[in-house]
Parts: C-alpha cells; structure tokens; sequence
C-alpha cells in the first residue's frame, strides 16, 4: 500500500547550490512528523519542494497514492496546505476575510466551510473577538494562529508548518504548540512541522527526522531522538 505521503530521492538547487540532496521521508496518516535542523539546512526548501512552490530537480512526491504536480496551487487543490515561515498573512484584509481567502478554490458545500469557519473560531477563540480586525495589526502569536487558521480553512489532508515558533515568546510557542497537539487528537490532523526549535518539535512528533546541510541523516520517533545523546547534544543544547 502507497504512504500517504511519500518523499523519494528529491533533489533540489538553489543555482550552483544543493539545497536538498536525496532526501527521502514519509509521513503516515494521522501521524505528526517533525523535521528539525539548524540554520540553513534545508527545512524551507523541503517543506516548499513539496507544497509546490518550489522546483524539483529531481526525484518525486507521492500524496495518497498520486505523483503531485508541482505547482502551488494544483498541491493545495489535492489537499496540502502550507504554513509559510514568517506567516504571511494578508495584512489589510480583516481577520475574518484572511480566513476565507483560502476557501475560494473549494468546491464543498457552504455549509461545509462554515462547519470549518466554526471549528477554527472554537480552536482559537482569541481570532473570533477580532473578526474584524486588520490582520496586519494582530500580535506575532495573534498573526500565527490566524495563519494556522488560514491553512486549515482549506480543510487540508496534510498540514505543513514552517518554523511556528519563529519570533514567538515561550509562553506563546507552548500554546500553540498545545493547538497543535489537540488539532492531531481531536481531529485527526496528519501535520508536518520543520522547526529549529528541536525540544518542541520532538516533543509533539509521533516521528522525526533530522536534516543537516541538505541531507537526512537521522530518523525516529520523537521520544528517542529526544533521549538520544548526540541529538541532545547537537540540537538540544543539552551537553
Ligand atoms: P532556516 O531555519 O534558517 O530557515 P532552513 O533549514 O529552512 O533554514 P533553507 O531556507 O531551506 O534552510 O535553505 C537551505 C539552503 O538553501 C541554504 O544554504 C540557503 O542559503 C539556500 N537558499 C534558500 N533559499 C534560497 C534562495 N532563494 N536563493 C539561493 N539560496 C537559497
């Protein structure tokens, strides 16, 4: 039986620059899958070869059982949404309107969207008492959950996050993260997340894999890359 999603042999350039060199993953249904690595490694690249939005020189990506197309938008329509890295929300649109925005190529019923418009308002609550707002002038923990919001408006197969914790006080990143957790256990979710901030990431992974300057050269579950002394002292800073 096919994986859900798998990753074979993918190879990606910056110009002369390698930025991804054979890497191969799968991600299980149901699963959390956290990629983790130090600056410049490669976790944008992969999480953007695979949305689409960025090209592939070579190898492929399998999603439940189809070879994806390559562009951004035709892997949204097959139900992979992207949390970009730095949220990119739409700033002058409202609250509400950044929301919708990602369910124009929907073709389910309204009634449908509004099941999810509601799920995403109970998620975060903080989001409903500023429908109206300008989303430019949420705060950076405000600004992330609207995009996590934005992402699952499209009523993703797959979730990806870029960095979510980027530039978010501790007590913020817990949150969310926390979010994260009850996203996969209530509904669900099959997330991806590639992070640098490894304690977290692994934390919430059912598996893991670590990449380093463009190549896979780890993988476990979350809890043994978490126990495994040379992760804890390379990544955890634990020494
Ligand atoms: P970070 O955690 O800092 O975001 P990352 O692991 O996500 O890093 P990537 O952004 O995927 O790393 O970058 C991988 C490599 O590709 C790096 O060497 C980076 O300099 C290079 N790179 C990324 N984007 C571009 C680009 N648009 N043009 C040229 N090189 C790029």
């Amino acid at each position: 039986m096919s994986k859900f999603l798998e990753v074979d042999s993918l190879n990606v350039y910056y110009g002369g620059i390698h930025a991804l060199q054979d890497v191969s993953l799968y991600i299980d249904e149901g699963e959390i899958v956290s990629v983790v690595g130090a600056n410049g490694a490669g976790k944008s690249t992969l999480l953007r070869a695979i949305a689409g939005d960025k090209a592939i020189k070579s190898g492929t990506v399998t999603f439940c059982g189809e070879r994806l197309p390559h562009t951004a938008y035709e892997t949204m329509a097959k139900g992979i949404s992207l949390v970009p890295e730095g949220r990119r929300i739409f700033p002058n649109l409202t609250v509400k309107e950044n929301l919708i925005v990602s369910t124009f190529s929907r073709k389910d019923p309204k009634e449908s969207i509004e099941r999810d418009f509601e799920e995403v308002l109970a998620l975060f609550p903080r989001l409903r008492e500023r429908l109206k707002q300008r989303g430019g002038t949420l705060s950076g923990g405000e600004q992330q959950m609207l995009a996590v919001g934005r992402a699952l408006m499209a009523h993703p197969k797959l979730l990806c996050m870029d960095e979510p914790s980027l530039g978010l006080a501790p007590i913020i990143v817990d949150e969310l993260f926390e979010k994260i957790l009850q996203l996969n256990r209530e509904r669900g979710q099959t997330i991806m997340i590639v992070e640098q901030n490894a304690f977290l990431a692994l934390e919430v992974a059912n598996r893991a894999y670590v990449i380093k300057t463009g190549s896979i050269t780890r993988e476990g579950t979350g809890a043994a890359l978490l126990n495994d002394p040379s992760i804890q002292q390379e990544y955890l800073g634990i020494q």
